[in-house]
C-alpha cells in the first residue's frame, strides 16, 4: 500500500491502513486502462484545502510523482 500525504499539514495522518480521518481517496486501477496497481494508492486530503486534483491526474495519467513536491510518497 503507497500512501500519498501532504507535507507539514496540520493535523497528522493515519498511515494505516485506509482508515484516516482524511477520508483518502484509495485506487486500485488505473482508471484509465482499467488495470491493477501493483499497490493500492491512498491519496489523503490536505487539512488545509490544498489542491490535489492536479497530483492525482498526473498520477492517473502515468505521470508516476513527477511534479509532487508538497507530497509525500511513503511505501
Ligand atoms: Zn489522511
Amino acid at each position: 500500500m503507497i500512501h500519498i500525504v501532504p507535507l507539514n499539514d496540520e493535523k497528522p495522518h493515519d498511515e494505516d491502513g485506509t482508515q484516516c480521518p482524511c477520508e483518502p481517496h484509495v485506487f486500485f486501477n488505473d482508471p484509465e486502462t482499467g488495470e491493477a496497481f501493483v499497490e493500492p494508492i491512498v491519496l489523503h486530503r490536505a487539512w488545509d484545502g490544498r489542491e490535489l486534483v492536479e497530483e492525482a491526474e498526473a498520477l492517473m495519467r502515468g505521470e508516476t510523482w513527477k511534479g509532487i513536491g508538497r507530497w509525500q510518497k511513503h511505501e
